[in-house]
């Protein structure tokens, strides 16, 4: 049986005065349910601090393909360990989309995840123009394959996979619950035909304006596996429902 989890992404938002107020809340509301907050680099060690000992996980939102070297502003697997990160988001639409990210990038990123111990949160999803144009599974396919290609499917073991239609991120337009399903299905159904027990186990988030109003619907379908949660992550109220909606 599949554990269900929830991941914030608190995208370039925060302060130490207002992280501190959101984990203070987060904290007892969460007390054994596990979830995961993933904040700016400059919070990971407030992150750390607040969080030890408690159900909450925390990491990053980004790291570099390289290990360590001349590579001015960029942050290494080994220095997201340091601060006890367990997991870090790889391949996020707005650092494909913004930042010009290509698949064998985020490919090379999950990798250096991996390879440091972290657990990468990979994210797939098709634009409102791919899904017009009837090409979603094509894109998500070929998302997943770069990673497939390197790393092998058995990477999979070690990593969650979120499916985040880039016209839903931010916009308050959130998939249906049965295009979402139908999406993960696929996604399900195409690394069963590698790997069947990977499948299986494999945990799939879904993410595009979720909030606790629409999460529980969202997470009673059966390959969906949890969240990854952007704005609603910021306002403790909601982001608890939904990890607490998730987690029934
Ligand atoms: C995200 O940032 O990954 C996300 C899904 O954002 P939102 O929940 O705000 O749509």
């Amino acid at each position: 049986m599949r554990k269900k989890l929830v991941a914030g992404n608190w995208k370039m938002h925060g302060s130490l005065a207002e992280n501190a107020a959101l984990l203070a809340a987060l904290k007892p509301a969460l007390e054994g349910i596990k979830a995961v907050v993933c904040v700016p680099f400059p919070y990971l060690a407030q992150a750390q601090a607040a969080l030890a000992g408690s159900s909450i996980a925390w990491g990053a939102q980004n790291l570099s393909e390289q290990s360590k070297g001349a590579f001015t502003g960029e942050v290494s697997a080994s220095m997201l360990l340091d601060f006890g990160c367990q997991y870090v988001i790889v391949g996020h639409s707005e650092r494909r989309s913004l930042y010009g990210e290509s698949d064998e990038l985020v490919a090379s990123k999950y990798v250096a995840a991996q390879a440091a111990g972290l657990t990468p949160i990979l994210c797939v999803g098709e634009s409102l123009d791919e899904r017009e144009s009837g090409v979603t599974e094509a894109v998500v396919a070929r998302q997943l394959d770069a990673v497939i290609k390197l790393a092998g499917v058995g990477s999979l073991a070690k990593a969650i996979v979120a499916y985040e239609p880039v016209w839903a991120i931010g916009t308050g337009k959130t998939a249906s619950p049965e295009q979402a399903q139908a999406v993960h299905a696929f996604i399900r159904s195409k690394i069963a035909a590698l790997d069947a027990d990977i499948a299986k186990q494999l945990v799939i988030q879904y993410g595009g304006s979720v909030k606790a109003a629409n999460a529980a619907e969202l997470m009673a379908q059966p390959d969906i596996d949890g969240g990854l949660i952007g704005g609603a992550s910021l306002v403790a109220d909601e982001f608890v429902a939904i990890c607490r909606a998730a987690a029934k």
